[in-house]
């Protein structure tokens, strides 16, 4: 069949992202950054061109050329330019167009190692952010910026954030030339790897995402074998949504219809999102119960709860939860036994995304202080959760990937 980029689109990424665009919250924090680019346009193009090397099709001939492979592939109707910029991390972006132009950036590590078909993975990834209109919803911006969001839009952003990355890998793979290929970038994203030194495999890659889904059945296994996947969760189940996409229509006439595709990749996502916020099960009910005791207790690590952190919790946690009688001394003396029964019910990734939760509601509350950190490394070591996954939640970029 032939394919035109919006049909590949996430169903979910359109679902969520219209909600958020229609959300007051994220209305607000837009118009903020619209006024303050009427003001004086901040210009990216300026500063590109102080911080990196303008890729003109003379220099770098091959990757104008893959960008015009995935221009040509997705439909692209809007003037590119590469940049470079000197970092040994495999990094890729694009950001919002100016005066009508579209910059895409590579660090200088990814375009000395990625392969032609990596590359066109990677390329095509990154125009699909600009097709589906992702930069409207300014994430960084609202998770960073001086209007702080409710720890539940924090949270309805971040998922979203996560169905933004299929629709994009979904593009990229549209312009990639097979599986494999895609698999194998997105494993040398996440490891930072290069065929010089590990030889790929993405037969073991997605036993990886086995050993996630037993985990999950078998929740007193041990962490995670490796170190690069426990910061990474998310790298095997893109993967695995990729693996699926290949399976459908949109690639063999025979493959999964668009309604098999999107519910296999929602009961992917799942796996990441267990939802507990809603579910009924003891594992979901322990899960909760540490999430706020652990919430409560990193707010009032920084300096005592106040009423707006009041009004934030009951925003989260539904009104009446928090109220005066709500015993810290007590919450504090329950928090080990309940990291405890955390640590025996939920899998791994249930634990890491309990985790994953508390530092993104630091997160929106401002500055994370160190006594906050601290509270939250003491909980992923009680959970056997490796600190660095803290560190990692707390330091990374929000902006999409
Ligand atoms: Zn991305």
């Amino acid at each position: 069949m032939s394919i035109n980029a919006n049909d590949i689109r996430s169903r979910n990424d359109k679902k969520l992202f219209d909600l958020l665009v229609a959300d007051p919250d994220v209305k607000k924090v837009k118009h903020v950054v619209e006024r303050m680019e009427e003001k004086g346009p901040i210009s990216i193009r300026r500063q590109l061109l102080a911080t990196s090397v303008r890729l003109s099709p003379s220099m770098a001939p091959q990757v104008h050329k893959f960008k015009s492979h995935c221009v040509e592939a997705l439909g692209v109707d809007i003037p590119i330019e590469l940049y470079v910029y000197n970092s040994a991390q495999f990094n890729a972006a694009c950001v919002k167009p100016e005066e009508g132009r579209l910059f895409v950036m590579f660090s200088s590590s990814l375009l000395e190692a990625f392969d032609e078909g990596e590359m066109l993975f990677i390329m095509g990834h990154e125009l699909g952010h600009h097709l589906y209109q992702h930069h409207d919803i300014p994430i960084g911006y609202i998770l960073r910026g001086p209007h702080r969001p409710s720890p539940k839009l924090a949270l309805q952003l971040f998922a979203w954030s996560r169905y933004a990355e299929i629709s994009a890998d979904r593009a990229g793979a549209h312009c990639a030339p097979s599986f494999e290929v895609v698999g194998r970038s997105l494993f040398r994203l996440a490891s930072g790897l290069s065929e010089q030194v590990v030889q790929f495999s993405l037969k073991e890659f997605l036993n990886q995402l086995d050993d996630m889904q037993v985990e999950n059945t078998q929740p007193s296994q041990g962490a995670p074998k490796e170190d690069w996947f426990s910061t990474h969760p998310f790298s095997p189940l893109r993967v695995k949504a990729l693996e699926l996409f290949f399976d459908s229509v949109f690639v063999k006439d025979d493959g999964l219809s668009v309604d098999e595709l999107e519910m296999s990749v929602h009961r992917l996502m799942a796996l990441m999102e267990p939802n507990y916020l809603d579910g009924r099960t003891k594992t979901t009910e322990t899960m909760r119960r540490l999430l706020f005791a652990g919430a409560v207790l990193i707010a009032e690590a920084s300096g005592g709860i106040d009423d707006k952190e009041i009004e934030r919790f009951e925003g989260f946690f539904g009104k009446g939860t928090f109220s005066d009688e709500l015993d810290l001394n007590r919450l504090k003396q329950e928090l080990p036994h309940r990291i405890e029964q955390t640590r025996e019910h939920a899998s791994v990734a249930q634990r890491m995304q309990v985790l994953h939760d508390l530092c993104l509601m630091a997160r929106a509350s401002g500055w994370v202080t160190a006594a906050e950190r601290e509270v939250l490394v003491s909980i992923s070591e009680g959970l056997n959760v490796s600190p660095s996954f803290i560190h990692t939640c707390l330091d990374r970029n929000l902006d999409l990937d």
